[in-house]
């Protein structure tokens, strides 16, 4: 038995399911999980001293690579200063000022400790600030695991099929109306039976957690008209797409400007972090200045701030070099693995935006919708995905999520995962 088999029998004995976010048991490709040692750069060590060149990374937070130099240091030096206080520090100003100078529509931000606070408190806050109940999601698209969000819900909840979760009162439930991502019609449809009671729309605006399924032209507009129209907030979920698909997330790549933002991990450069911000007027509902209740212990915890200062701080200072980087990187995947199916004839079709990339097993040419990828095929991507484990690529363990690289991994890693895929498509 290898080490990670050992250690996740272990775990099960102990930790629901062996772990403690459920996509990580693998059940979306079968086989046990690695379980990992250490990680530096590109690459992922597992307990049995395998490397894999990792396009995970943390599921996102990882743009420059595992233990980045300047965010590890910046951790240690912190630490010298005690774990947290519970009062306010000079980091959450200089992180909110930094934050707002790359992403301009938050004007005013707070800090949580993950993306699904954020969502959720974003989602408090429309409602609060409109005195409306519902909120309009899509199919497909995962904000995180409070009530409200998990209705038709992606990630794990898609990969383990159970997309409406048990749990979530029907009452809660009944105010989330889920409409078809990238199908303005069905979106004019819900606000016309009922827009004046639609406090806000929340979106990924690149879906990420349903494989990888970037917005139609013209869609995002739509939303933003629609939006003015009812005067229903736009809350974009950029906790993947934030400083991943450019330095100002989804928002400045499409010219976009959402009402509410809600950004998570990527902003502490591996540490618990999140956040949500937008314009002031709405922001100021928030406790204390206003009615909407919202707090946290650890938000704007110390060390968070700052490994977030730190990776934000050196995404800054080099965007140009990284993110023409990441692009050109994805780009080249996804033309590898298309250009090594094709040659092995597997069908197959590929999505990207920025650092982030999807690939899907079906004859369709293009993917711009959920049922389109709920319906690829499920069992050859968990094939490949096994082949391309053996073979020291590391890639989300589930059909259902998207890819990411990191400005860590170089030329070679990428003509390496190519090499992989040609083996692992003519395998198939
Ligand atoms: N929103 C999106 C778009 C996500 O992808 C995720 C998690 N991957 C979340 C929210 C929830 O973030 P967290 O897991 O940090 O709670």
């Amino acid at each position: 038995m290898s080490k990670s088999e050992v250690l996740f029998q272990q775990a099960q004995q102990h930790i629901p399911g062996g772990v403690n976010s459920p996509v990580r048991a693998f059940k979306g490709v079968g086989g046990t999980p690695v379980f990992i040692e250490r990680a530096d750069g590109a690459y992922l060590f597992d307990v049995d001293g395998k490397r894999y060149i990792d396009y995970v990374g943390s599921w996102g937070p990882m743009i420059m690579g595992h233990n980045h130099p300047k965010i590890k240091n910046a951790v240690l030096q912190a630490v010298e200063l005690g774990l947290s206080y519970g009062a306010p520090t000079a980091a959450e100003t200089q992180m909110a000022e930094l934050v707002k100078s790359l992403v301009p529509s938050m004007q005013k931000v707070r800090m949580v400790n993950s993306g699904t606070e954020a969502t959720m408190s974003a989602i408090r806050l429309a409602r609060g600030y409109t005195g409306r109940n519902k909120l309009v999601k899509f199919e497909g698209c995962y904000h995180g695991h409070a009530d409200s969000l998990l209705v038709k819900a992606g990630s794990g909840a898609l990969t383990l099929g159970v997309p409406n979760s048990p749990g979530v009162p029907l009452d809660f439930a009944k105010h989330t109306l889920t409409v078809e991502f990238n199908n303005l019609q069905s979106v004019q449809q819900v606000f016309a039976e009922c827009g004046d009671d639609i406090a806000c729309i929340i979106i990924e605006p690149v879906a990420g957690n349903m494989n990888c399924i970037p917005p139609t032209a013209g869609f995002l507009q739509g939303l933003r008209d629609i939006c003015d129209q009812y005067g229903a907030v736009l809350i974009f979920d950029e906790v993947m797409t934030g400083f991943r698909v450019s330095l100002g997330g989804a928002q400045q790549h499409y010219n976009i400007q959402p009402d509410l933002t809600t950004l998570g991990k990527v902003i502490g450069g591996g540490m618990p972090v999140g956040a949500f911000g937008g314009k002031a007027e709405i922001m100021n509902s928030i406790s204390p200045d206003g009615p909407v209740y919202q707090a946290g212990t650890l938000s704007g915890n110390p060390i968070a701030m700052a490994a977030g200062i730190a990776a934000l701080t050196e995404l800054k200072d080099n965007a140009e070099q990284i993110y023409a980087q990441l692009d050109r990187h994805a780009a080249q995947l996804c033309a590898g693995f298309q250009a090594a199916a094709d040659a092995a004839d597997i069908a197959l079709t590929t999505n990207q935006v920025g650092g982030m990339f999807g690939f899907f097993f079906t004859t369709e040419k293009q993917i711009n919708r959920y049922q389109q990828a709920t319906e690829c095929d499920i069992e050859k991507f968990k094939r490949f995905y096994q082949l391309m484990l053996q073979q020291g690529i590391y890639l989300a363990p589930s059909a259902f999520e998207a890819g990411f690289n990191s400005s860590a991994h170089t030329d070679e890693d990428i003509a390496a995962t190519i090499q992989a895929a040609e083996i692992a498509f003519k395998a198939l």
